[in-house]
């Protein structure tokens, strides 16, 4: 397989030795002046008439992308920076992958060999299949709830939740008395109309009624209600399972560079020397994001998702107030990458701000600012590597199971998935899981459902402790 992971640990030479250094000189002209637009903005003029404060750099890539292609979506960016002035990164990732109009995600499938990227899902059914069993693990621990809702967070093309209700319907027998209903919080029209057809082998058309929150509605192929959301506030509130894989790292990023004058964020605005370029500078002064940097920050640059840490705190109340769990999955650090703000577009890098619109943009998730975001509300697990949480699962019993069922070519194929989702230098040790729970379902205390227990017994999270075979 020769597809590219956007979670790989890239090797170009300007994220092993990010390119803000060049910025910091130039950046020291200047410091002393401080200019702000009304509400906090940075304002255009300010630029025009001071430019030396705004000190740029233009990255290289690892490949040469369409040279100066002006996409709709650049000439979009264009007019806006010359009304209002540079724009945050998280501005700009927010605008080139979720614009309604021309937005990356919005009208195209950007998934599997002839798109840009590949996912877990995409690669092995086994991956969807252990996480089903994860739900079912969670329901069965804490009581077996009468009904449960599993919502997930950026579905793609539907082939997770897919091979989740598969597991669903084969543990039918467990399930039986269970109310189930499926809600998926999609931005993207494409998407939604591809997770539909995939799900209820149907073309759903969208809700006329503006006032519904929910924009497409049907019922899945094994007879499960499904709805659609484009905002996680419009999920009813209930007994839920959450889950987001590759989510979180779509989500806007602030970028901060350290300077000797203090943090100073990293704006993006046209190349005075090149018409229709853009390049990264960095704000003269302190910008309204820097709340979000922790103030005993080592690094020098670091990037924070204040969109991520909104959507954690959401789903850890809802958590608390309901129960259930949520299960992340990402490529990401612990609070210790710096500069990992990249591209990807037909399975190589991409120069991220060249030809926006028609490549991904995407970042590495901070879990140890999910899991601060979490904190006091509900307890999290992990982040675990990718590997170990599947070993944990029982990925090889599942393996063997269907290694002996098959004929040589597909072994091989079944193998070559395996590698690709295990080998820690494949997505083995780039991708992390992280879960949200109650705190009871730790500590001990029982839940409501078991009160008659006179002492309340805690079996362990599948996933995050050793599979231990009864
Ligand atoms: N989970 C899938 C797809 C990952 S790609 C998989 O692993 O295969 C990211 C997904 O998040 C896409 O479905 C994209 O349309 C969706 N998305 C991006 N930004 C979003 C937002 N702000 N709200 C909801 N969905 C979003």
């Amino acid at each position: 397989m020769t597809y590219f992971l956007r979670g790989r640990v890239l090797s170009r030479k300007w994220l092993r030795s990010p390119p803000w250094g060049s910025i910091l000189r130039r950046a020291e002209y200047g410091m002393s002046v401080l200019v702000r637009g009304g509400s906090g903005r940075l304002c255009a003029a300010a630029r025009r008439v001071i430019p030396c404060l705004w000190s740029g750099k233009c990255l290289s890539s690892g490949r040469e992308p369409a040279e100066n292609q002006v996409t709709p979506m650049l000439r979009h960016l264009v007019y806006k920076i010359k009304a209002t002035g540079p724009i945050t990164v998280a501005e700009y990732m927010k605008e080139v992958l979720t614009n309604p109009a021309k937005g990356y995600y919005v009208h195209r499938d950007m998934l599997g060999e002839k798109g840009d990227f590949i996912t877990s899902p995409e690669i092995s059914q086994i991956f969807g299949e252990l996480l089903g069993i994860w739900f079912i693990s969670e329901w069965m621990a804490t009581g077996k709830n009468a009904a449960f809702q599993l919502v997930e967070l950026g579905p793609g093309k539907g082939t997770l939740a897919g091979d989740i209700l598969r597991v669903f319907s084969q543990l039918g027998s467990v399930l039986k008395n269970c109310d189930i209903s499926i809600h998926m919080v999609e931005v993207s029209e494409k998407l939604s109309e591809i997770q539909a057809l995939t799900l209820t082998e149907e073309k759903i058309p969208l809700e006329r009624n503006a006032g519904s929150s929910v924009y497409m509605k049907g019922v899945t192929k094994s007879g499960i209600p499904i709805s659609w959301y484009r905002d996680l506030h419009d999920v009813p509130k209930g007994y839920s399972f959450y889950l987001a894989h590759e989510f979180f790292d779509v989500l806007p990023v602030h970028k901060f560079q350290k300077t000797p004058q203090g943090w100073r964020e990293v704006f993006i605005d046209i190349d005075p020397q090149v018409s229709d370029k853009l390049r990264f500078v960095l704000a003269p002064c302190v910008t309204p994001a820097e709340v979000f940097i922790q103030r005993d920050e080592i690094r020098d640059h670091v990037e924070v998702c204040p969109e991520a840490g909104v959507i954690i705190q959401e789903l850890s109340q809802r958590i608390a107030l309901t129960g259930g769990a949520a299960l992340i999955a990402d490529y990401g650090h612990d609070g210790t990458k710096t500069d990992t703000f990249r591209g990807f577009c037909g399975h190589k890098l991409h120069d991220v701000l060249t030809a926006p619109g028609t490549a991904d943009l995407t970042a590495d998730v901070d879990f140890s600012y999910l899991r601060r975001m979490a904190e006091g509300q509900v307890a999290s697990l992990g982040p675990i590597k990718q590997q170990t949480f599947l070993k944990n699962m029982g990925i090889d019993v599942r393996l063997k199971v269907l290694l002996d069922k098959s004929d040589e070519p597909a072994r091989q194929q079944l193998l070559q998935e395996y590698d690709m989702l295990m080998n820690p230098k494949k997505m083995g040790e780039r991708f992390n899981f992280f879960a949200l729970l109650p705190h009871q379902r730790l500590h001990g205390r029982s839940h409501p459902m078991n009160t008659c227990q006179s002492k309340p017994s805690v079996s362990p999270v599948a996933g995050f402790g050793e599979l231990a075979w009864r």
